[in-house]
This record gives C-alpha cells, structure tokens and sequence, in this order.
C-alpha cells in the first residue's frame, strides 16, 4: 500500500513562472519536495476546455507551447514525462457520473507542465491530463472529481491548475492587487480553511467581486477538482497565496 497522497491546486500565473526564479516557481521547487514521490500525476488545467470530459491516453504526451510572445527559450523548453494509458482507462472506469473519452491528440498544455518541470524537473513521473467539460455546472465538475478519491491511496498526485482570481482584462503591471481581488481570493480562502465547499462551488451567486474575480472561470474551476478530494478533517496548507498583477491570484493549497 502507497501512502495516502496529498493533493494540490496551483496558482500558475504566467507561463515564464517556469523559467524564472521568484517566489512562485521556489514554492513549487519546495512543494515538489515535500511530496512523496507519486506513482502518476493526474492534472486539470484551465487551459483545457472541451466538449464532453477527456482524458489524455497517449504514451507520450507532446508539450504544448499555447501561449503567443513570449521569450524564444519558453519555445524550446520540453516536458517529457512519459503518458500512462493505464491510468487514463482507470480514470474512464471509475467515473461513472459522465462519459470520460479518451484523447489522443493533447498533451500537456502550459497549465500542466510549467509547474511540473518545477516540481518533477527529472520528468520521471507519468502524466495524464483530464479536460473541463464546457458544457456542465460547477456542482458536476465537483462530483466528478469526488470519484476519483480512490487514485490517492494508490499514490496518484492529483493537480487542479489554474487560478482562483483570473481577470487578465483587467491585469496591470506591477505588484499591486485591486481590493476586489484581494478580497475574493480570502472570501475563498476562508472557506477553503472552514472546509465550507458549498459557497466556493455555488459562486454565481457571490457578488461583483466575484464577477470580476471568477470572470469566464476555466481558471477557478480546476480548483473544485482539488476540493472535491479532501476527506473532512485532513489539514490544508497555502503554499502561495498572493495576488499579482492586479487581478491574478497565486494562491496554492496542498490538502493532505
Ligand atoms: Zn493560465
């Protein structure tokens, strides 16, 4: 029997995060560490969205480089992590909530593999990706990701990644955070500690700040994945927890 093992939501912010050495790219270095080692990795980034939900069943999963302007060595960087058929047909089998298909032609988008480079920089743990369905309400992300409890005792990391306040509309340059912002990210924080997950998954009903906040949500909706999978009394921990930019939160949990 493997360890029970923690789960995360990483605030991935930029993807030069990964080629930088800031207070983000140390804490994921840091929280890659203070792991046991996992057998697989299972991530939900923001940056897959699709029809239906999709699992990633390749042997080896391209990176993929989807951003635009960005410095000419973020192109040439590479992810090779093997890919893990096997565990993508064990995800499709223990979802019995919605049909998970099987997917060939992703890989690991930026979401995914700018912050395991940092965390697995060896690229010796397989990796799948799972996708967010365009088309179902936060309560159903939530439920899916409920069903994959079982993958943690047998020592898969699973990973939401995106971010919990996410306007780039509004974004600034420089290190100051709007209040809105600021406040939003420890409304959610506050519930995150509570363990109070109703209010985090029903935001539609919050007000402006969590409209600006939460904007078109592919980036706060990976954190409901990470959620789902805490048991009641399991710690949580931020390891990251600033807003940069004006409208991006960095904040990152571990739970477990
Ligand atoms: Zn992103």
């Amino acid at each position: 029997m493997s360890e029970k093992m923690p789960v995360l939501f990483v605030g991935h912010g930029s993807p030069t995060n990964v080629m930088e050495d800031n207070e983000y790219s140390r804490a994921w270095d840091a929280a890659g560490k203070a792991l046991p080692k996992p057998k697989a990795v299972i991530c939900i980034s923001a940056h897959w969205v699709t029809r239906g939900t999709l699992v990633t069943a390749m042997d080896k999963p391209r990176t993929i480089y989807d951003f635009y302007g960005f410095p000419p060595e973020m192109y040439e960087m590479r992810y090779d992590a093997p890919g893990a058929p096997d565990l993508a047909e064990q995800v499709r089998r223990i979802i019995k909530n919605t049909e998970v298909k099987p997917d060939l032609d992703w890989g690991l988008d930026h979401g995914t593999w700018s912050v395991l480079k940092r965390m697995f920089p060896q690229a010796d743990v397989p990796v799948i990706q799972m996708s967010l369905d365009a088309n179902i309400e936060a309560q159903k992300h939530y439920d899916i990701s409920r069903q994959l409890k079982e993958l943690r005792e047998e020592g898969v990391l699973i990973i939401g990644s995106g971010n919990i306040v996410h306007n780039l509309r509004m974004a600034r340059f420089d290190d100051s955070a709007y209040n809105w912002a600021i406040e939003f990210d420890q409304r959610i924080a506050n519930w995150i500690t509570q363990n109070d997950h109703d209010p985090i998954i029903h935001y539609e009903k919050g007000d402006q700040a969590a409209a600006l906040a939460i904007n078109s949500a592919e980036h706060y909706v990976p954190l409901l994945y990470t959620l789902a999978l805490k048991e009641e009394n399991e710690p949580v921990e931020f390891f990251a927890d600033k807003v940069m930019g004006g409208s991006i939160s960095m904040r990152s949990v571990r739970i477990g």
